[in-house]
């Protein structure tokens, strides 16, 4: 059994929770203690006792330990992966690529805890000095999702370490085994006891205990709009720092003049590959009528290529849906779409078993034509293998379309055109904007997050993570 590590022990927990490989239901990937409200309160206490020590750290000793967990999760990103797809069904070289971008984060914030500047600024009196300097928070709540089990993880831990704070870390419920691997390798890095905390459990109890935590200086959480908006309502009640990465529904504008293969690979890759359960994912396909016909026949016949199948064997382009609930609702809005008079154009079936028979969460992806923006389909997050095309009469209606959404995360376009792609990039009202490449898949040391309905407060990742993980000191002195 896999246990809770707080204060620097492996602790058991309160109850058991078992670990079920999406792509094969039978294969039980490993049990995993689950806290309890004491036990979540253990944690901060610990990581509240430790943080004097560690906010006055050195940059080295943060580096060095950073650094060493980065190299050892790049070392062992093939076995990691395996256990990645295993838990979480996003095929083996997706999963072993998180992994990567997992130490690879690691790395890049080992390299940031030695820089973290500050400003020195003459006063407008005189004989005074000001200095301007950026100090740790505190004891950092950190609440993720499960279909980045590893990277999102790592994006919250490195910063929040790097920058001197410590924190309690609750994974999501679904997939504790990247988290617990993450875990491991951290106690064995050298941080000092009670740094680093890892309590797996239950939303409603573990989560919302760190919500309501005074102790808990700050609340890091990558989720849906619904927990993030009760995350949003504990941490105002208390004052509490929040940051929120929550869901998308992120379009990808196709214009005539587009490269008909780099459009159709933007819409495949970032619509169906990992099931579609990326927050980036592109789920609106907004097409001008000169390609419209011609972009959608050869998306269904890219589409027709793809092997759905178990996560772990060479050969699937899509893994499993997560669980049954996910396969349910990716299914449901299927038929949504379908009464509200949109056309099943391919796939949006469940599939029981894969082609060795292993009974599983499978569906073939979807995509659904002729459907007007009003459509729920439309307006609401699926998070799975289903994508909707919207006919647009010209550049500047595509545009209003990608921009009539409550959400603001990701959004693409493609096209051969320098002023259509200068004028989306500057009015897209999303938070990273493609151009002629897929909505899914971004950078490591650059800011990640969006606009609207999408994210609340500062960036992740890159030097902006400061923002989040720091607060500013503003010191005068009379020489
Ligand atoms: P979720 O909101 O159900 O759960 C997220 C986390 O919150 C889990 O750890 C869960 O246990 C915890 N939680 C649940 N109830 C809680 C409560 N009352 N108090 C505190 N914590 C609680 O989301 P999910 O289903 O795990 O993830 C899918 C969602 O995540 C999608 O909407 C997706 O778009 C979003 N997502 C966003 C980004 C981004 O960066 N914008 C990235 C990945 C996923």
């Amino acid at each position: 059994m896999n246990k809770n590590f707080i204060a620097g022990e492996w602790l058991d927990g309160a109850r058991v929770s078992r670990n079920i490989n999406p792509s094969d239901t039978r294969d039980l990937v490993g049990e995993y203690a689950q806290a309890d409200v004491a036990q979540t309160q253990l944690a901060i206490a610990s990581a509240e006792a430790a943080f004097p020590a560690w906010s006055l750290s050195t940059p080295q000793q943060r580096f060095d330990i950073l650094d060493a967990v980065g190299s050892e999760i790049l070392a062992r990103r093939a076995e990691l992966g395996d256990l990645l797809a295993r838990e979480e069904g996003k095929t083996l070289p997706e999963a072993i690529g998180e992994v990567a971008r997992a130490g690879n984060i690691f790395k890049f914030f080992a390299g940031e805890a030695l820089r973290p500047g500050g400003e020195m600024m003459p006063s407008v009196r005189p004989g005074v000095g000001v200095e301007i300097t950026r100090e740790a928070l505190g004891v950092i709540g950190i609440i993720t999702p499960w279909n980045f089990p590893i990277a999102i993880p790592a994006w919250k831990i490195a910063p929040a370490l790097a920058y001197g704070n410590c924190v309690v870390f609750k994974p999501a419920e679904l997939v504790p085994g990247s988290a617990w691997a993450l875990a491991e390798i951290l106690s064995r890095s050298g941080l000092p006891q009670g740094v680093f905390n890892l309590v797996m459990g239950r939303g409603a109890e573990v989560g919302a205990t760190l919500l309501d935590d005074p102790r808990i200086a700050a609340v890091t959480f990558t989720g849906s709009v619904a927990t993030g908006q009760k995350v949003a309502a504990a941490c105002v009640a208390r004052m509490a720092k929040f940051q929120l990465e929550m869901g998308g529904k992120n379009p990808m504008v196709v214009l005539d003049d587009a490269d008909l293969g780099v459009a159709v690979n933007c819409a495949v890759q970032s619509g169906f590959f990992s099931t579609g359960q990326r927050c980036t994912a592109s789920s609106r396909l907004i097409v001008t009528e000169g390609i419209h016909d011609r972009f959608v026949a050869a998306v269904i016949a890219k589409m027709q290529t793809l092997k759905v199948g178990d996560a772990r064997q060479a050969g699937t382009d899509i893994g499993p849906v997560v669980d049954q609930n996910q396969l349910g609702q990716n299914l449901s809005y299927v038929g949504i779409a379908q009464a509200e008079g949109a056309t099943l154009a391919c796939g949006g079936t469940a599939v029981t078993h894969s082609a060795d028979g292993q009974p599983g969460f499978y569906m073939t992806p979807a995509l659904i034509t002729d459907t007007t923006a009003a459509m729920r389909i439309n307006r609401e997050e699926v998070f799975g293998p289903v994508v909707s095309v919207l006919r647009a009469r010209d550049y500047e209606e595509a545009l209003f379309l990608a921009n009539d959404t409550p959400f603001g995360l990701a959004a693409g376009i493609a096209t051969a055109s320098l002023k259509h792609a200068t004028h989306f990039k500057r009015h897209s009202q999303a938070g990273m904007v493609m151009v002629n490449l897929p909505t899914a898949g971004v950078d490591y040391h650059v800011p990640f997050g969006g606009r609207k309905g999408s994210s609340y407060g500062p960036r992740e990742q890159g030097r902006y993570a400061a923002e989040f993980y720091t607060v500013v000191k503003t010191a005068y002195t009379q020489a």
